[in-house]
């Protein structure tokens, strides 16, 4: 069972049913090369008069909105049923107060929410699961996605774990550590000279016909609703925060996070969102100047130690802007020795180990404070999207 009622184009507005198209919106999509970001990306819509009914009813059985199981919420907001879920269990992970952190920075109210503890030691299991979900309830077998690594581990290992086939396109860079995760779960790995933009035009090429499913972040939608329950998860552990942080490259996590809040929103659960600031490493920021100026350009020439947002030409940049304006958000660069900084500081201070993406939100917060973007006041999440384990090669150890 589910309550998704129909996809609809964020460029042009056009509606489709479920299972009449699978990626982008043909009409837009139509001059599409790879190498610009996807035009005519689908968000998923659900039919919010029946979840507000459902809701209310939860409310009654189980005495209030503060008592409905996790479970109950992800299921009203999800486009395929858990019925065909692997079996891997992806997510619940914890949110906790970084005290020691707050206190340092006097900041009220800072919480941590640990998506590096996901099974394959990032958020991306959370897409990976709804795709392979898909798969199943389509009877496809096979799932294609690029990768710079972590989407590509966590496919590797939600398919293995349902017996499904994973085809790996990465760029020949990627970190040894994501590279071995992705061998280990007897995924088919194609090393692709160049970068993760060449990757993902592979993987495009790669989907030819019926018989694949392409995972390839924000082309298919349900990445961004499987990427959703994060933000739909801090809702059920906190409520809605003043600002979330979080690093951001192809600029899905960005939308995705947003959204979880936009369809509590338009259900009538909640009557505000939490503003997002996105922190981009500073040669790979692409989305943070398309914010700024209007105007779409290519990041020049991505080279930065943060690989996971490691991106020359963000798939999902439009959304991603309309995204950070919808939430009141903001969108800044942090330079390499920054995040080495802040990859430093939140294991030391509050015991988390983050991949060096992950470690962006830190340095971003430390700067938006400096130039009184967000007040000390406030109550600030920062997303940690993955495990520093993933990649030492990156990290930069500093002694005190
Ligand atoms: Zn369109």
């Amino acid at each position: 069972m589910s309550y998704l009622s129909l996809f609809r184009c964020i460029s042009c507005g056009r509606e489709y049913a479920r299972d009449e198209i699978r990626y982008l919106c043909p009409e837009c999509s139509r001059d599409y090369k790879p190498g610009i970001p996807l035009p005519g990306v689908l968000e998923v819509l659900y039919d919010y008069d029946k979840i507000r009914q459902i809701w209310e009813n939860l409310k009654a059985i189980y005495g209030g909105a503060d008592h409905i199981p996790l479970t109950e919420l992800l299921r009203l907001f999800s486009p395929v049923s858990s019925l065909h879920f692997p079996p891997l269990p992806v997510g619940n992970t914890p949110l906790f107060k970084a005290a020691s952190l707050a206190g340092k920075y006097g900041l009220g109210q800072l919480w941590i929410k640990y998506d590096g503890l996901n099974p394959s030691g990032s958020l991306k299991d959370r897409a990976s699961q709804l795709m392979v979900a898909e798969a199943r309830r389509l009877g496809i077998s096979r799932i294609v996605c690029a990768s710079t690594g972590n989407a590509a581990c966590s496919l590797a290992a939600q398919c293995a774990a349902a017996g499904l086939k994973a085809v790996i396109f990465a760029p020949e860079f990627a970190p040894p550590a994501k590279l071995t995760q992705i061998m280990i779960h007897k995924a088919e790995l194609n090393k692709v000279k160049g970068t993760y933009d060449d990757a993902f035009a592979a993987a495009l090429a790669y989907t030819d016909g019926d018989e694949v499913l392409n995972r390839n972040t924000a082309y298919h939608p349900y990445t961004i609703e499987g990427k959703k329950t994060a933000g739909l998860e801090i809702f059920h552990q906190l409520g809605v925060p003043d600002w979330i942080v979080l690093p951001t490259g192809d600029g899905v996590i960005l939308s995705a996070i947003h959204k979880a809040f936009l369809d509590l929103k338009r259900t009538g659960i909640i009557n505000t969102l939490p503003r997002i600031l996105s922190v981009q490493a500073e040669s790979s920021d692409a989305i943070t100047s398309y914010w700024e100026s209007g105007v779409y350009r290519d990041a020049a020439q991505p080279a930065t130690l943060a690989d996971s947002i490691s991106v020359k030409t963000p798939s999902n940049a439009h959304w991603a802007v309309l995204a950070l304006k919808e939430s009141g958000g903001i969108s800044l660069r942090v330079t390499d020795r920054e995040i080495s900084r802040s990859q430093n500081e939140l294991a030391s201070e509050a015991g988390v180990f983050a991949e060096p993406s992950s470690s962006a939100t830190l340095a971003g917060l430390k700067k938006a404070l400096a130039q009184n973007m967000i007040p000390s006041d406030a109550q600030i999440v920062l997303l940690i999207t993955g495990h520093g384990l993933k990649d030492i090669g990156a990290v930069k150890l500093e002694h005190s």
